[in-house]
């Protein structure tokens, strides 16, 4: 077993942390936010993900995890340190390392004995190589440090599942001595490693995320133009998705991808070819749908109404997907301050990010429009003259076509997210607009 410290405890390094002691290491997580520590040696997540606070209590409990803001205790003596701070976008679409490199520089000066530092993060190809130069320049103790990349996969809303039950783990390393010891660590788990060298492992993942964000744009592509043709995006998917070599997942056209993930890892990897000469023309064609798709709701809607203006507005889901509070590159983000703009009077529910929402757009008004959160889907729904799913939340996708038209004023409902079936919608007298599919009217 090793003595492993993690660098960042955001949706990555607590659940790697966590996961980590859950198999029997022994675990320090490291933070700069003091509330998050003092949070998470109560027990309690900072973050919300299925599964991990009974995790982390667990195994604090047996002794195998500790939580703190002291970086020099915990780097001093690790085996292993992994790092998975944010690397979020510039305004150039790069890849923001500074997080990293303060890391890297509080690494340098802590570690009293041999070290394998694990960048988890997700950082642009040949990052590894500069981080463990940058360690070995600001050096205080005379100790080996070696740099590895294994780059994360999970997927938030089922992180703690992805991580234990990963697909597999790629390991990027320059050194035998590396690659065993990333072998052992992951030993445990009883998964599939593949080991490469490092900057493969760093394209592994970039290029794993730009596909997934391109077959949804791409879907998203064909859904608009089966509106436009009269086809069925959902019966288009289901034909395609019996053939292998597509797939049956990632098939789901909607309002665009979100979160934290593929938007700037798309405008990173873009940005990364621009700087060797070369245009990665999929992945920009990816990221220009995806741009456009955001507002596709909005867009449908003020092309049905005349105004938006004293309109009473449901909006289910704000999350940038189901599972998860996080509110990163949401649909909602992008719909909810032009609603507002145009004087709708928004009651906005999600189960678990409108806390989050409120932080950004508090209740009251906002332009001409004004903002509420409701904690039931039926108080949002109730008189509303128009509804907005831009969140498939389990309890928004069983409701009722007869719930829409006994609670609202004007049964009227733009899904996002295609979680209703557009005959059964018109049958009860719904209004129904959605992606890819012909309007229900
Ligand atoms: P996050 O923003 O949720 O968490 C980052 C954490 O690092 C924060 O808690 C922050 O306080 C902490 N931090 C910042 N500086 C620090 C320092 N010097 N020492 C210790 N802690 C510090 O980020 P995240 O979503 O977990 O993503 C982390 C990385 O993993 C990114 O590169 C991301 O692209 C990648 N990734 C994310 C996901 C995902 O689903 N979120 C999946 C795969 C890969």
């Amino acid at each position: 077993m090793f003595k492993i410290t993690v660098a960042g405890t955001g949706y990555v390094g607590l659940v790697a942390g966590v996961c980590f002691a859950e198999v029997g290491h022994q675990v320090t997580c490291v933070d700069i936010d003091d509330n998050k520590v003092a949070l998470m040696k109560s027990g309690i997540s900072p973050i919300y993900e299925a599964g991990l606070e009974e995790l982390m209590q667990k195994n604090y409990e047996a002794g195998r995890i500790n939580y703190t803001t002291d970086y020099q205790s915990a780097y001093r003596e690790a085996d292993a340190i992994f790092i998975g701070v944010g690397t979020p976008e510039l305004p150039d679409g790069s890849a923001n390392l500074s997080y990293i490199a303060t890391v890297a520089r509080q690494i340098a000066e802590s570690v009293e004995k041999d070290c394998l530092v694990v960048v988890k993060s997700t950082v642009p190809v040949g990052t590894n190589d500069k981080v463990e130069q940058f360690i070995q320049d600001f050096l205080i103790h005379d100790v080996k440090v070696e740099v590895a990349s294994n780059p994360e996969f999970l997927a938030q809303g089922s992180a703690v599942q992805d991580t234990l039950h990963a697909e597999r783990i790629i390991i990027g390393t320059e050194s035998k001595w590396a690659e065993e010891m990333l072998m052992q660590i992951y030993q445990p788990f009883h998964l599939p490693i593949v080991s490469v060298n490092r900057r493969s492992a760093e394209m592994i993942k970039y290029a794993s995320n730009d596909f997934l964000a391109l077959k949804i744009s791409y879907m998203n592509d064909i859904a608009n133009l089966c509106e436009l043709v009269g086809a069925d995006i959902q019966d288009v998917a289901r034909g395609m998705s019996f053939d292998d070599r597509i797939g049956n997942k990632f098939l789901n056209a909607g309002i665009g991808y979100g979160g934290s993930c593929f938007p700037k890892d798309t405008k990173a990897l873009a940005y990364i070819a621009r700087q060797h000469g070369y245009e990665l023309k999929t992945v920009k064609a990816a990221i220009d749908v995806n741009t456009e798709q955001k507002t596709l709701l909005f867009r449908k809607a003020r092309k049905r109404l005349i105004t938006f203006n004293g309109l009473k507005v449901a909006v289910l889901g704000l999350t940038f997907k189901p599972g998860t509070d996080d509110l990163r590159e949401a649909a909602s983000l992008e719909n909810i301050p032009l609603l507002l703009e145009q004087g709708a009077d928004i009651y906005a529910y999600d189960p678990v990010g409108a806390t989050n929402f409120a932080k950004l757009y508090p209740v009251g008004k906002h332009g001409a429009g004004q903002l509420s959160y409701v904690d039931d889907i039926e108080q949002a729904l109730q008189g509303a003259n128009v509804c907005f799913v831009f969140t498939e939340w389990g309890e928004v996708k069983e409701l009722s076509p007869e719930t829409y038209q006994k609670l609202m004023r004007t049964p009227l409902v733009f899904d996002g997210r295609n979680i209703y079936n557009v005959a059964l919608m018109q049958e009860a007298g719904v209004e129904y607009h959605s992606v890819g599919r012909q309007a229900g009217t």
